[in-house]
């Protein structure tokens, strides 16, 4: 006899890491998948009807501040349970200073699991009232050393925000050395590159394989599309040699326009992910991952596409594959669980741009290592 903990039945499985899409079963034991031998009975301490539901690994939220009481703009981390969250990334909340208290009040304390891109500045993304000083003198290279040494598990990234009202007067200096730091630390960084004091194509190319090109489709200043409406060739060399194009959309680091152009030209973004704060959860825009995904489904992109691009391909970017964003044998017992609903509703980002959206992805049901820790109250 086969024995789970728990046993999801009756949905369609949506794995992209294996190439799953198919009816299928999922089983639990002590935290972990479990594949149930073809043919053997089952006893289960607990079963989950998802008849008429997608069943996906845990999503991964790969850009999102939930530093919260730490700086300005962030959440609490468990809001994102209900999203089908099952990994946040908190992409630069905090720098080294701040970093300790981070880890007790926040990755200690939350159900949720969290990462960490530590941003370069040291103060991190304290304020919404001025930007971080990104003066390479005052990055600390031995202490965020240090400090990645210790916590390898925990920080899987740095962070650095190359627009050109944050950069300022060190411009590109200050991310070339944000780029040495990185690699003297063997992380990739993150680079938010809204507003940017060159071309799209030139920052691109700056970027190795694995660094994460965030809010790719943004509309501030340079984009990535050129007047032509077609994808620049230094993006294009990026991508090519293994750069991760992150949307981290917020409600104004894209615009439809961008992404319109850049689908057309056959660009589809490696990773999706929220850039979620205080001023957009639960909003119109973003309100959660489900919803940016459901949008994305909306632009052209597929199911398995978008559910890849927030399960396999972000947990390669973080050294993960296997263990999260799969639901492989082995791996961590994270499932999410959703209804596909058609309605029309309206979304309006910050550009003012407004888009339709006919079918969503209503989250059903997310569980943690093999516990329960969201139902929706109709979900039985
Ligand atoms: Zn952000």
């Amino acid at each position: 006899m086969f024995e789970a903990d728990l046993l999801i039945r009756g949905g369609t499985v949506i794995d992209p890491e294996r190439g799953v899409e198919e009816p299928a079963e999922v089983a639990i034991r002590d935290g972990r998948i479990v594949t149930r031998p073809a043919g053997e009975p089952c006893r289960a301490a607990r079963t989950v009807d998802a008849s008429g539901c997608v069943v996906t690994p845990g999503l991964i939220d790969h850009h999102a501040h939930v530093f919260a009481g730490g700086t300005a703009l962030s959440i609490a981390p468990d809001l994102l349970l209900p999203m089908g969250v099952t990994t946040v990334v908190d992409a630069g909340s905090t720098g080294i200073d701040a970093f300790e208290a981070f880890r007790r009040a926040i990755v200690e304390t939350a159900r949720i699991r969290v990462l960490c891109q530590l941003n370069l500045a040291s103060a991190g993304q304290i304020t919404e009232a001025h930007p971080e000083c990104l003066d390479p003198a005052h990055f600390k290279r031995e202490r965020i050393a240090a400090l990645a040494a210790r916590h390898p598990g925990l920080i899987r990234g740095l962070k650095i925000r190359a627009g050109a009202e944050v950069l300022g007067r060190f411009g590109l200096a200050a991310v070339k050395a944000a780029l040495e730091v990185a690699e003297a630390v063997n992380l990739p960084l993150t680079v938010h590159t809204t507003n940017p004091p060159c071309d799209m194509g030139e920052l691109a190319a700056m970027l190795r394989p694995g660094d994460v090109f965030c809010h790719c489709f943004h509309g501030k200043g340079n984009a990535m599309v050129g007047a032509d409406g077609v994808v620049k060739p230094g993006v294009r060399e990026a991508r090519a040699r293994g750069v991760l194009f992150d949307t981290a959309d917020a409600r104004g680091n894209h615009t439809y326009k961008v992404i319109a152009a850049a689908l057309t030209s056959g660009f589809r973004p490696d990773i999706i992910s929220t850039d979620i704060t205080n001023g957009s959860l639960f909003g119109n825009m973003v309100f959660g991952l489900p919803v940016v995904l459901s949008r994305y489904l909306q632009h052209g992109l597929t199911l398995t596409e978008v559910i890849r691009a927030a399960t396999a391909t972000p947990a390669r970017a973080l050294g993960l594959a296997g263990r999260i964003g799969t639901l492989a044998p082995g791996a961590e017992a994270d499932v999410a669980i959703f209804a596909l609903r058609d309605r029309e509703i309206l979304l309006t980002n910050l550009a003012g741009e407004e888009m339709t959206v006919t079918r969503h992805l209503v989250p059903q049901m997310t569980v943690m290592g093999g516990e329960i820790v969201y139902r929706q109250v109709d979900f039985l």
